[in-house]
């Protein structure tokens, strides 16, 4: 866990230019789920939801519930890190947006990575699979900021077809992720990586 957490912040270290530090820290939430405060640059990793991950992964039979739920952390962080660029780079979203932006940085990190961070991103994507909530795959929770469970995982998945098909061709024609989005899903993320590349700009000059 210690490692996974040092992994995140040596990755964002590495890969933004910010002109202060974020610090990235593990500690227990009660509930409150992984965050990021901007008055601190604290962004912390919630220790329970990598138990409830990990038993969630476990439940479902996973071979390696461990790896698992450290290919979730490691999507959360760049999530978290996604919301402090947001914020430095004084991006105007709603809160929707910002959310949805947040997980595609997070994509987009990952990916950039090659085959593992593109197999920790099909663990993600698991994970918002097996912790929607049963019945209506469109329904979304108004009172949550982000999309729903099963709308992120589609997403997720649809950037990981988008950006290499070959690869991930057995994506398609899934419960999450219809022939019929497929087909858009390489302009999907060629837009997803050019907005992010845009909106990153100022900060790597
Ligand atoms: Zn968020």
């Amino acid at each position: 866990m210690g490692k996974v957490l040092e992994k995140g912040a040596a990755a964002l270290d590495t890969f933004l230019v910010l002109d202060r530090t974020v610090t990235v820290v593990g500690r227990s939430c009660h509930g409150q789920g992984s965050s990021y405060d901007a008055e601190s640059r604290r962004l912390e990793i919630c220790y329970d939801e990598v138990a409830e991950d990990r038993s969630l992964f476990q439940e479902a039979r996973d071979p390696r519930p461990d790896d698992a739920a450290t290919a979730v952390v490691a999507e959360t962080v760049f999530h978290e890190a996604g919301h402090a660029l947001v914020d430095d780079l004084r991006l105007s979203l709603s809160d929707r947006n910002e959310e949805d932006a947040a997980d595609q940085f997070a994509a987009l990190m990952l990916i950039r990575q090659g085959v593992e961070g593109e197999r920790q991103l099909r663990q993600a994507a698991r994970e918002y699979e097996l912790s929607a909530p049963t019945g209506d795959a469109s329904a979304t929770d108004d009172r949550d900021e982000h999309s729903s469970d099963l709308q992120r995982a589609a997403n997720h998945l649809c950037y990981l077809y988008g950006a290499s098909p070959t690869r991930n061709a057995d994506l398609v024609h899934t419960r999450y992720l219809s022939a019929r989005r497929a087909a858009g899903c390489g302009t999907e993320w060629a837009h997803v990586r050019s907005t992010w590349t845009r909106n990153l700009a100022p900060a790597l000059r």
